[in-house]
């Protein structure tokens, strides 16, 4: 009985987010039937599955040496975890939003005003900030339909897309925080050995998703220009090419800019330009 125990969400996208992430990772498990639990193949490792809400404080607690859970959901909770990684999922922002034809312009306006939230604690530290005396009206959920239904003025809700908020007719007044899904540790690890091996090989697969290889070649009297372009993630690989006029460089670019960077580095000159995706790194 001496695993590491990781908390994992029990349903819903995260637990599906969260289940790939790990099995990329090369954390093999089966949950059977909805067991609670389950064990990791050849690693001293316990998975739990558990409500994303909880995760935070029974990590803090201790029934659990690490967890997936979100940002958002540590600060509700208000518990002392350290933060090991952030996993590139769940990206959202908390937001105070009110309907779109309001008149109100600030949070200070909603003084006096009636605010729906599944984040109690969050949304009364933001409004105290801002002086203003609201009436929280706590939920677990649907929280966007709480001002046509006469229950809220504002709401204070996670936006993604924005998309829940259009079809509900508001607007963000103001954004109280950025989110995303994170891996959490406590201060009473049991085998923090194990631990320190499971953020390295997650960090891994997350770099890995973010970035792609991109190899081309280049003439050597726009190198500095090319490197300017692709800075790569520490510094990127220069080979000497027959024809000593060129080198190729290989270097990691962030997937989102890999098709801007082609165009640029075409513009000085370089060629052949192939983006390899990777599944996998150390970097
Ligand atoms: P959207 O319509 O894309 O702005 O998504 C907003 C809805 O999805 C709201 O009901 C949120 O509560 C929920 N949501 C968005 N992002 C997250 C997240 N990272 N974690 C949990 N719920 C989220």
């Amino acid at each position: 009985m001496n695993n590491l125990r990781i908390g994992l969400p029990s349903k819903g996208r995260l637990a599906e987010q969260a289940g790939e992430l790990l099995g990329q990772a090369g954390l093999k498990f089966r949950r059977q039937d909805r067991s609670l639990f389950a064990r990791v193949s050849e690693l001293p490792i316990d998975i739990t599955f558990l409500r994303t809400d909880d995760i935070p404080v029974l990590c803090a607690e201790g029934a659990i040496d690490m967890g997936i859970t979100g940002s958002d959901l540590l600060d509700e909770a208000g518990v002392e975890l350290t933060t090991r990684l952030a996993l590139g999922i769940g990206k959202c922002r908390l937001s105070v939003c009110v309907p779109e034809d309001s008149a109100i312009q600030t949070p200070a306006d909603l003084d006096g005003s009636r605010v729906a939230t599944s984040f109690p604690h969050v949304t009364e530290q933001f409004f105290q900030q801002h002086r203003a005396n609201v009436h929280l009206v706590p939920l677990s959920g649907s929280v966007e339909i709480m001002i046509s239904l006469g229950v809220a003025e504002g709401i204070v809700d996670l936006v993604e897309t924005g998309s829940t908020l259009a079809a509900n007719r508001l607007r963000i007044l103001t954004d109280i925080g950025q989110y995303e899904t994170v891996l959490v540790q406590n201060k009473q690890t049991r085998r923090g050995d194990i631990a320190d091996r499971i953020v390295r090989r997650l960090e891994g697969v997350v770099i890995a998703r973010a970035w792609s290889l991109l190899e081309y070649n280049i003439p050597r009297a726009k190198l500095a220009a090319a490197e300017l372009i692709t800075p790569g993630f520490n510094s990127p690989t220069v080979n000497a090419l027959e024809d000593t006029d060129w080198c190729a460089v290989q270097v990691m670019v962030k997937r989102k800019q890999v098709i801007d960077v082609m165009d640029k580095l075409e513009a000085i000159g370089a060629t052949a330009i192939l983006e390899t995706e990777i599944t996998n790194c150390r970097l």
